[in-house]
């Protein structure tokens, strides 16, 4: 008889204004017998909607079985099938547009915690000890991977696999792509993220770091004189935009990407490390996504007074995911809806002293369909603040494409690739962020596995 509760178990987390002031992981897990608890909630539907809107199907229900007898193991080795990272993808999904807005306890009351029991099931297997990596023989073809994100470490992954010798080349000093440089510590502790790039090297993967492809060597030269048969692109979309408004230069001016690499990656938080970053009393992110969430967060934890979102649509347009914006406004992070920046203000020296917003109202809605911000004439006003962190998206890097032959883009930056990832250069394949442009750690890891599949098979076929 399922459990018929119509909540999911409540994820233990630190509260509040603890969290606020330290970079531990917000969510602290279930324990095994809340873990079982919720698996019992799943009503092992035959038809399987939950599987549907998982972007690799996992097979839920069946993981989900195994959790609930308490076999945690098999449970592990049922979603290792179809994802390679779970412990990252239980914590960072999506959930609630995904997997979990399919699933039929949804419809009526809360949805099963699908993520939640991912996350316990790999955290149990990570805690584990002598979880043996059997190293495959190799099959004698070397293929590279460019970027070491969700994308570059699947496809590594699956085709070290399968025998391949694959190498990781990074343009950074650590691997992991935005795993490592952009989502916080707190969401994601980067000790998971080095587990996923051990194990890699365990199968055998090479991984080179500080190598920016297109600047030391470039695609032509890994295929024409050393010998990779097939490479893949998955570097990612780190190219920050502007806003291009007055007083973007200035002191005190950050873009989200930089901001979080100073916090995150280099770990300006903590006192061992010599990064230096904005000690600031108020700071404004500009932009109302996940990013911006995740900057806004940084900055209070970082030790500022007020910390600003400042976003020129309302709350219901907010495009950042419902949790984050609630853990957001918990740790106390103060909304400024429907502003505009239009000029950052500066003092004698070039720092930052204030910035000059617009107030909007919503007309009718555009081509996204959501209703367009339009400006309130005469409604100029100005925040106080010291820094300005600007949120407001990236694209792909233009540095591959300008140094790779034949290599096709859309005018964004999107490298262009059919169904499996091919590229319109024979065996140069493409997948994640650098394809789509800014998306999810799950779907960057689905376009890694398809393009690994279809080397495979343009390798043994050639
Ligand atoms: P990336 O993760 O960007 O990795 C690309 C890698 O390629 C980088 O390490 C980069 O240094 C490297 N590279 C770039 N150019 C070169 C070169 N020329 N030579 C060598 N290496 C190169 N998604 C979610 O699902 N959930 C979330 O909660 C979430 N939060 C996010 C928070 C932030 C702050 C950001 C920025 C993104 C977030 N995302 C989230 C989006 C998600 O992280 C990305 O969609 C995903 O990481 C894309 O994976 P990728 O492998 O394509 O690229
Ligand atoms: Fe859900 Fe993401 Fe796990 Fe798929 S990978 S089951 S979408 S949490
Ligand atoms: Fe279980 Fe929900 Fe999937 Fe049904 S839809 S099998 S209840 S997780």
């Amino acid at each position: 008889m399922p459990n018929m509760s119509p909540k999911k178990n409540p994820m233990p987390s630190q509260a509040p204004d603890v969290r606020n002031k330290n970079f531990l992981e917000v969510a602290t897990g279930y324990t095994q017998e809340v873990a079982v608890d919720e698996a019992q909630r799943c009503l092992q539907c035959k038809h399987r909607p939950c599987v549907a809107g998982c972007p690799v199907n996992i097979a839920i229900p069946d993981f989900i079985k195994q959790v609930a007898e308490g076999n945690f193991a098999g449970a592990y080795d049922i979603i290792s099938e179809s994802s390679s990272l779970p412990a990252v993808c239980g914590r960072v999904c999506p959930q609630e547009t995904q997997c979990e807005s399919k699933c039929v306890r949804g419809i009526k009351t809360e949805p099963v915690g699908i993520g939640r029991l991912e996350r316990f099931v790999a955290d149990w297997h990570n805690a584990q000890e002598n979880v043996e990596v059997k190293k495959p023989q190799s099959n004698g073809h070397k293929v590279a991977v460019v970027g070491s994100g969700p994308a570059g470490l699947t496809c590594a992954g699956d085709l070290a696999k399968k025998g391949y010798e694959v190498t990781v080349f990074e343009a950074l000093h650590l691997a992991g792509g935005v795993l490592v440089y952009g989502i916080p510590e707190f969401r994601l502790p980067k000790s998971i993220v080095q587990k996923e790039v051990d194990t890699l090297k365990a199968l055998g993967v090479k991984v080179e770091t500080n190598m920016i492809i297109g600047r030391v060597i470039s695609i032509d030269e890994l295929m024409d004189d050393m010998g990779f048969e097939a490479v893949f692109i998955g570097s990612g979309a780190g190219l920050p935009r502007f806003m291009k408004i007055p007083g973007e230069n200035l002191n005190g001016v950050f873009s989200a990407n930089e901001y979080l690499t100073r916090t995150n990656l280099m770990k300006a938080y903590r006192d061992d490390c010599a990064t230096p970053i904005a000690k600031s009393k108020n700071v404004a992110i500009v932009g109302g996504g996940n990013v911006a969430m995740d900057a806004a967060r940084c900055a209070k934890r970082l030790g500022a007074e007020n910390v600003y979102i400042v976003y020129r649509r309302s709350e219901e347009e907010l495009p950042a995911r419902r949790e984050e914006v609630e853990h957001a406004k918990e740790e106390g992070i103060i909304f400024k809806l429907l502003n505009n920046p239009v000029e950052i203000l500066s003092d004698e020296n070039g720092n930052v002293n204030g910035m000059k917003c617009i107030k909007m109202e919503l007309g009718e809605p555009d081509e996204s369909g959501r209703r367009r911000p339009v400006e309130v004439e005469g409604s100029e006003f100005v925040i106080d603040v010291d820094t300005v962190v600007i949120s407001i998206g990236t694209s792909p890097n233009p540095l591959i494409k300008s140094t790779t032959k034949g290599l096709e883009t859309q005018k964004w930056g999107g490298i262009i690739t059919d169904e499996n990832g091919l590229t319109s250069r024979e065996g140069v394949y493409a997948g994640g962020d650098a394809v789509t442009g800014a998306a999810t750690v799950i779907l960057a890891m689905g376009a890694g596995k398809t393009a690994a599949a279809a080397i495979d098979e343009y390798i043994q076929n050639k």
